[in-house]
């Protein structure tokens, strides 16, 4: 289960959300540039991604195209702010998570 949550920018304050962990049938990749959201599913890349997780990232590389820049798509990339671009946010508070699967 994936998780969603309303957070705060550090940098100018812009609220938005953020969603980290991965869905019951799907991994969330960031965009290491540009932080957006992408969806790859678990019949995509089965049992690799608990057996050989390097493995995964080479597999994103060479077959997942990010939509909007030429950024890196990873698993371990955070959600950026849509307005400044920075990955440094804080979660404005617990209540506002929103749990989605
Ligand atoms: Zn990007
Ligand atoms: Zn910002």
């Amino acid at each position: 289960m994936g998780t969603q949550y309303r957070v705060t920018c550090r940098h100018c304050g812009t609220l938005f959300k953020a969603s980290n962990g991965d869905g019951f049938a799907f991994h969330l990749l960031h965009c290491e540039r540009c932080g957006a959201e992408q969806a790859i599913t678990d019949q995509q890349i089965g049992t690799m991604f608990r057996a050989d997780p390097p493995a995964v990232d080479a597999w994103i590389a060479a077959n997942v195209r990010p939509r909007r820049c030429s950024g890196r798509l990873t698993l371990d990339a955070k959600a950026q702010c849509p307005k400044c671009k920075s990955g440094d946010w804080d979660h404005d508070n617990a209540e506002s998570e929103i749990d989605y699967d």
